[in-house]
């Protein structure tokens, strides 16, 4: 495919193979091995990439150890604030870069990625805003005479070892360094194989605001050396976000030394739209909710209720604008949907697209993906709208994880949130509506971590973020998140009588 729009390439792709960052240097991987990360939109190679294993993360590990013990302990609250405050700048300056690297790593179009600078700066900024507002208290203890003092600590955890998704590669790692920085832990992160080049480049960034070698380490490789990360002994915590089968094996795998852990894993998630809904924003809202990232998005409201009497005319809507969707090439300004990111996710998207009409479902618009024109070699997928479903499909119970939504009409409240809840997962959830007390009646009634209400996929770094029941446990974002990164320490000090 050619490219409409000439854009100069990042600096960074034209430096040879890219290696890990290991102590504030980049270096080969041990074994030599490197492998090829893909551009989508062409299926041509983008760059090679170093091929870490568990020697690399054992390297790794020990270099965030000795950072972990080494002069980063001593860094004050303030001193960790200020380099992070230099880093949230250098990630706004170089923006466009990383902006630039994910488009063509991942194939989410460059308006999409560029729109997501604000959200990265803003994370780097309230994270260092908790490192010097958070701190222990101090307790008055009946166990104790009156005028004894016991307080608490709150201490860095410790290693900290990140495995992140393709699907969001520079926000997701700049979404685990923060609370890691703001505590005083370090990091080991090990990004996904098919979306590796940001995560590299902030590394670099990081140790060109000051922040100590060894404090963040990167790790690119498969899933063998996201497995060794979690089963190192030297690690303390595990932040894993991915699907919830790749979650299961890091709980068994971290068992040993008993890992903390938190997991930000996959969803199935219910979007309602109740007949007195205002139509001109939930059609647009209902649609993006799914076809936003092309659908490769965990909280994606992929269920979409809509109430009967308005069941019809809504479905052809949200078809209609799924149906002027501007599907194309990533780095063009005027393009809405990119490509899937691999061709194996191309090939379960697809599988899923014959397992709906296997099942009875109906595709409103979309159905398959483009074999014909200037997309032909990337890995696109129109939007599809499945119609004639039901609860029982695979459709409406599998995580897809492409541009895929399934309709279900529905008549009650109850039976909506009955319905919306019968699901293994727990992530996400959306209402429509103007009636104050439905909105708050699905708010209280969806058990997932979030439920947006006239809007959706809102993320804030002040607002707590993660799943219910398979969509995993522990919250990013939000003082709830600092805590994870926490070791709390209760000190009782009997005076002298
Ligand atoms: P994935 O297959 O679970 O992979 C996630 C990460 O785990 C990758 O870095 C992967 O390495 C690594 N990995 C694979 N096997 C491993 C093992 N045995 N031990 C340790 N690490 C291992 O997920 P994905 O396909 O990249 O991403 C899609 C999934 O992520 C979806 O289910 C989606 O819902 C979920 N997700 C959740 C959130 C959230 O916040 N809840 C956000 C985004 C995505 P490789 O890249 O080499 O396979
Ligand atoms: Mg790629």
């Amino acid at each position: 495919m050619q490219d409409k729009i000439q854009r100069p390439l990042p600096a960074f792709l034209g430096q040879g193979p890219k290696h890990l960052f290991i102590n504030g240097r980049h270096e080969p991987a041990r074994s030599g091995k490197t492998f090829q990360t893909i551009n989508p939109a062409t299926g041509k190679v983008l760059a090679e990439v170093a091929d870490g294993g568990a020697e690399d993360i054992d390297l790794a590990v020990r270099a965030a150890r000795r950072a972990f013990e080494g002069p980063w302990s001593k860094w004050r609250p303030a001193q960790r604030q200020a380099s992070m405050l230099r880093l949230a700048d250098l990630v706004d300056q170089h923006y466009d870069e990383l902006a630039m690297l994910d488009t063509l790593d991942l194939g989410n179009p460059i308006t999409r990625t560029m729109a997501n600078r604000t959200r990265a700066v803003a994370l780097l900024r309230y994270y260092a805003g908790l490192a010097t507002s958070t701190h222990g208290e101090t307790i008055q203890s009946s166990a104790m005479p009156h005028d004894s003092l016991t307080y608490t600590l709150k201490e860095p955890v410790g290693v900290v070892g990140a495995i992140n998704p393709w699907n969001g590669p520079s926000g997701m790692a700049i979404w685990k360094l923060g609370p890691v920085l703001a505590t005083g832990c370090t990091l080991v992160l090990k990004p996904a194989e098919q979306a590796p080049l940001s995560p590299l480049r902030l590394a670099e960034l990081c140790m060109e605001a000051g922040i100590p070698e060894g404090v963040f380490n990167v790790v690119s490789g498969h899933g063998e050396a996201g497995a060794a990360l979690a089963e190192h002994p030297g690690v303390d915590k595990i932040a894993f976000t991915g699907s919830t089968e790749v979650g299961r094996k890091i709980v068994r795998a971290s068992a040993g030394n008993l890992k903390r852990l938190s997991m930000e894993l996959g969803g199935k998630s219910a979007n309602m739209v109740f007949a007195d809904a205002n139509m001109d924003l939930a059609v647009p809202g209902a649609a993006m909710a799914v076809f936003a990232n092309s659908g490769q998005v965990c909280v994606a409201g992929t269920r979409l209720f809509v109430q009967r009497p308005i069941y019809d005319e809504f479905m052809e809507r949200v078809a209609d604008f799924a149906k002027k969707l501007r599907v194309g090439d990533p780095l063009d300004s005027e393009t809405q949907l990119g490509p899937l990111v691999s061709a194996e996710q191309l090939d379960r998207v697809c599988g899923y697209l014959q397992v709906g009409m296997q099942e009875g479902a109906r595709a409103l618009t979309g159905g398959a993906r483009l074999t014909e024109g200037p997309l032909a070699d990337g890995f696109f997928v129109p939007p599809t709208v499945f119609v004639d479903a039901h609860d029982g499909m695979r459709i409406a119970r599998e995580e897809i994880f492409g541009p895929v939504v399934t309709a279900l009409p529905f008549d009650t409240i109850e039976e909506a949130i009955a319905r919306g809840n019968d699901s293994e997962y727990g992530l996400g959830g959306g209402v429509w509506t103007r009636d104050l007390n439905t909105a708050h009646r699905v708010g209280k009634g969806l058990r997932t971590g979030t439920v947006w209400v006239n809007c959706y996929n809102v993320l804030d770094p002040a607002v707590p973020f993660g799943g219910y029941k398979m969509s995993g446990f522990g919250r990013e974002s939000g003082n709830e998140h600092i805590q994870e990164y926490y070791e709390t320490k209760a000190v009782m000090v009997k005076l002298d009588s």
